[in-house]
């Protein structure tokens, strides 16, 4: 039984026991069983949205008790950033995953063939990267998922078990959909904010926090991110971590 499953069953048995409670014995259960129902939907909310809560499906957060952690960019592939990264990434010798968008891959394979060819590892991220995402059905979020791996799959040669969350949202159709299709839902443990950040400080500040096991989410489609790439690989180096692949860091 998932999270989300026994967050509903103890919530509405406990919303029952106090209206039951209302009716017989003080008035005062009633507004008892209201705040049930608040926490119950506030935590609910705090599932759907953080995806380190693994409230409706378990993802690969962070691997405990390793020197090693994992840089991945989401949203590319987009042929001037990501090439400038992929540059980057040479330099310092560095392996990294890209959760890519399918119709992304569909209009630029030449940079899937480099990201490849350089030995990173590629991860689903949907086709459409829609913001009603969240809102499919599973059999359309299936779709979406299964159009993107046939892609993938086609140009790595290699079968792709790896998803990313849009957002890091999740819900129950997501869920159902990610396991009907074998796949496993990669998360994170430090988020760079690098779509909103200004500043290298606001960028640099929050990756500095890197330990072992963790996995830093950052985009290939940002300036910022391109701009400032070299220092935190420098700070992954400078404590002694090696940059791996997801798929490196969790098996
Ligand atoms: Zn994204």
């Amino acid at each position: 039984m998932s999270k989300f499953h026994k967050t509903l069953l103890v919530s509405v048995s406990l919303i029952f026991l106090t209206l039951y409670l209302g009716s017989k014995v003080h008035v005062l259960f009633f507004f008892l069983s209201f705040l049930i129902l608040i926490t119950a939907l506030f935590v609910i909310v705090m599932g759907v949205i953080k995806i380190e809560n693994n409230f409706f499906l378990k993802s690969w957060i962070k691997k405990e008790g390793v020197q090693k952690v994992a840089l991945t960019f989401d949203d590319g592939p987009n042929k001037e950033t990501t090439e400038k990264i992929l540059e980057i990434l040479g330099q310092y010798n560095v392996k990294a995953t890209f959760f890519c968008i399918g119709h992304k891959i569909e209009e630029d394979f030449e940079t899937i063939e480099k990201i490849v060819a350089q030995g990173h590892e590629i991860g689903n991220h949907t086709w459409s990267h829609s913001y009603f995402f969240d809102l499919y059905s599973t059999s359309k979020v299936k779709e979406e998922l299964q159009k993107t791996n046939a892609l993938i799959e086609g140009m790595t040669k290699q079968e792709n078990k790896l998803f990313r969350p849009p957002y890091g949202v999740t819900n129950p159709h997501i869920a159902k959909a990610v396991k009907a299709l074998g796949l496993h839902s990669v998360g994170w443990s430090i988020r760079s904010l690098d779509t909103i950040a200004k500043t290298k400080k606001e960028l640099i500040s929050k990756v500095e926090k890197v330990s072992g096991g963790d996995v830093i989410l950052l985009h290939d489609t940002m300036q910022i991110t391109v701009d400032h790439l070299e220092e935190i690989i420098k700070i992954i180096q400078r404590k002694n971590l090696q940059a791996v692949t997801v798929s490196e860091l969790f098996n």
